[in-house]
């Protein structure tokens, strides 16, 4: 296999953040939280997550793509955390398994809601009240569960396993782009200059995202669902081929 060099600097600093947010996890979790969105609707009740979710649509749409699972999200520095154990690609076409599980959970927070009587206030503390997810012991049942979920996912699946089968919040991100492509708006993303590319694929080895990085330069066409826009393949590339933008 082809050894990738890596720019350390920004390698560095994003996993840095990566890190970061990985400690910080015991606090944020009930605000990234699946469960809690669900219990809270059933009461008509806005909570955090739901905010939260919101929000990266509306940062997928509006300029950033999926740069969150890429350079803040917990669950995605503990899968990186696992790739010197585990560094096999994953299969890409196994990536619908994410969008039936997100299909499930969004109708029943749906149908919660609508149980409920619509949305009648707005809690983002619900259930969090100090602030601080993790405030009493039982709850690292809950945090360990995640982590050790994630974990195993990565380590069966390959690369990222959790990001790409069991994500709740990648789809509001996918679907976020993809409404930003369509109405040609501009955001931060990849181009390549194919002529200067030697087929070397040191950018597919280096995608945590297990994506074909040389064909979709090949193709002319760096746009793609599962890219989280860590700049791993513009780090990787030994030409220069591949850059950040901002464009439609
Ligand atoms: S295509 Fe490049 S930026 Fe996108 S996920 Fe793969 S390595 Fe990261
Ligand atoms: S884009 Fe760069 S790293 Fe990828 S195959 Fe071409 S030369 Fe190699």
């Amino acid at each position: 296999m082809t050894q990738v060099k890596q720019n350390p600097f920004r390698q560095r600093i994003r996993k840095s953040v990566l890190l970061l947010s990985l400690l910080l996890f015991p606090v944020t979790m009930n605000y990234l939280s699946p469960y809690l969105i669900i219990d809270s609707a059933a009461q008509g009740i806005v909570n955090a997550s739901l905010v939260v979710f919101v929000l990266l649509f509306l940062l997928a749409f509006a300029f950033v793509g999926r740069a969150w699972c890429g350079w803040v999200c917990p669950a995605g520095a503990l899968s990186e955390v696992c790739f010197p154990i585990q560094n096999k690609p994953f299969n890409n076409r196994l990536n619908w398994i994410k969008w039936v599980i997100w299909g499930i959970w969004l109708a029943a927070i749906v149908f919660m809601a609508l149980s409920a009587g619509g949305y009648q206030t707005i809690d983002l503390l619900y259930k969090t009240e100090s602030g601080i997810s993790i405030s009493e012991p039982f709850m690292y049942i809950t945090y360990y569960f995640v982590l050790g979920t994630f974990i195993i996912l990565s380590l069966t699946l390959g690369k990222r396993g959790g990001c790409h089968t069991i994500c709740w919040m990648a789809p509001f991100m996918i679907i976020g782009r993809r409404c930003s492509n369509l109405l040609h708006l501009p955001g931060l993303r990849l181009k390549a200059e194919t002529d200067a590319c030697t087929a070397c694929q040191r950018c597919t080895t280096a995608c945590p995202m297990s994506l074909e990085v040389h064909h979709m330069v090949e193709n002319h066409d760096m746009e793609n669902g599962e890219c989280i826009l860590c700049g791993n393949c513009v780090d990787a590339c030994p030409h220069g081929v591949i850059h950040y933008r901002v464009t439609p």
